[in-house]
């Protein structure tokens, strides 16, 4: 399991507008499919790269193991910078991407979603893509995809609501209510903001924000929709004029009872660790949080639930969405919330029984009932020829 099970890497041409033509580089990584379909993002982001690509892909495998759906791990990429391509280069680039990689993905096969650089729309360029190649409309060959062409209802706010589902099983442990809790939040983009809503729909107080640009502070409590007006107009927290602005790394180290680094990775780390003030860490976020830094904070009693735990509402979920386009029926909001809500807290629960029977993390005792999962799936599958 060190190594992935396939790894494809494309040099393709892609037509700008001026009409000159660009080669980029793709790749599309499956690291395990013992249990099921690869399943994993694409991401757009200049600094793609093999090793990025094949990292992403062994989170996956683990991640839908530990969440128990029938899936394998996959992830893809382009080194593309896609806030420098026009739409019609962006969907030239996707189409042209989708039809490299068409020989590996597919319902049955590999199915990719949105991550970083990619939404809804390119989901829905790679689906019509590979729909007008094999002559039919093939919805389940990516989730994340729009609501009218077979996209699930509560996808798009699915991973902050699962955050902030698993946040609640974590204070029933210590038996302590979400209501009341103050809450700080680094990122404010799909899995940030969404999360604050989900947050402060359970009653507890998001007091801080941040983005690129920084972040925002107010004790008694941000009003989210100002905030999010505030960014729909500057694309930046701080701009926000009714907080206190404060930097990313201030936001890190603020007094309050649940810190959710919902960002990028590699924000906590040997140099801050013994600043965290809060008792509870949510990674948001893929990787926030450096090896030497989760012991730092598990030395100082500080629970964190690791990032395959806490921000795997939107497999979930999209699991859910490929369900849904197989059978051609589709669920209610209610109906995807509570599936979500249901799987979570069970998996919530069987962590936190691995931890204390093996007197480990929650972290370890997460990969431990992954990596047994995919272990069992293997030994049972046999090797052939
Ligand atoms: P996004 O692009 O919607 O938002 C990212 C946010 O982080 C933005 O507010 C951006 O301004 C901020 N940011 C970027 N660089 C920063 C920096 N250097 N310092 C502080 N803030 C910075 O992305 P997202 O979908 O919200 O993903 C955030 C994280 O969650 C990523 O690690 C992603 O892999 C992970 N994740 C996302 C999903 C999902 O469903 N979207 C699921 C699981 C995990």
């Amino acid at each position: 399991m060190r190594a992935c099970k396939r790894e494809f890497v494309v040099h393709f041409p892609v037509r700008m507008d001026d009409g000159r033509v660009r080669m980029y580089t793709g790749y599309r990584v499956q690291h395990n499919v013992a249990r099921g379909p690869a399943k994993g993002g694409i991401r757009y982001h200049p600094a793609v790269d093999l090793d990025e690509v094949r990292a992403l892909a062994i989170w996956m495998t683990w991640k839908c193991a530990l969440v128990n759906i029938p899936f394998g791990g996959a992830k893809g990429g382009v080194a593309v910078d896609p806030r420098e391509l026009s739409q019609g280069e962006l969907e030239r680039l996707t189409r042209r991407f989708a039809t490299e990689i068409a020989i590996l993905i597919g319902p049955e096969a590999d199915i990719p979603a949105p991550d970083m650089g990619t939404d809804g729309q390119v989901m829905a360029w790679v689906m019509d893509t590979i729909s007008m190649q094999r002559g039919y409309s093939i919805p389940g060959v990516v989730t994340g995809k729009p609501v009218p062409i077979g996209g699930t209802l509560g996808r798009a706010e699915a991973t902050g609501r699962g955050i902030a589902v698993v946040t609640q099983a974590a204070l029933e442990q210590s038996r302590q209510d979400i209501k009341g809790a103050t809450v700080a939040i680094q990122g404010c983009g799909n899995v940030g903001y969404n999360a604050a809503l989900a947050f402060q729909t359970l009653g507890a107080k998001v007091v801080a924000l941040s983005d690129r640009s920084g972040g925002i502070y107010q004790p008694d409590g941000l009003d989210l929709e100002a905030v999010s007006d505030c960014k729909g107009e500057t694309d930046r927290c701080v701009d926000y004029a009714r907080a206190e602005v404060i930097t990313n790394p201030d936001l890190l180290e603020l007094p309050v009872d649940i810190l959710i680094p919902a960002a990028i990775e590699g924000q906590i780390t040997a140099l801050n660790a013994d600043k965290i003030r809060a008792k509870l860490v949510i990674e948001g976020a893929n990787g926030p949080t450096t090896l030497e830094a989760d012991a730092i904070l598990q030395e100082r009693g500080i629970i964190v639930v690791p990032d395959i735990l806490a921000n795997s509402g939107g497999v979930v979920v999209s699991y859910f969405e490929w369900v849904q386009d197989f059978s051609r029926y589709f669920w209610d909001l209610a109906e995807v919330n509570r599936n979500m809500e249901r799987v979570l807290r069970h998996t919530f629960a069987e962590v936190m029984v691995a931890a204390q029977r093996e007197r480990v993390s929650l972290r370890t005792a997460g990969l431990m009932v992954a990596v047994k999962r995919v272990v069992e799936a293997m030994e049972l599958r046999g090797i052939y020829p």
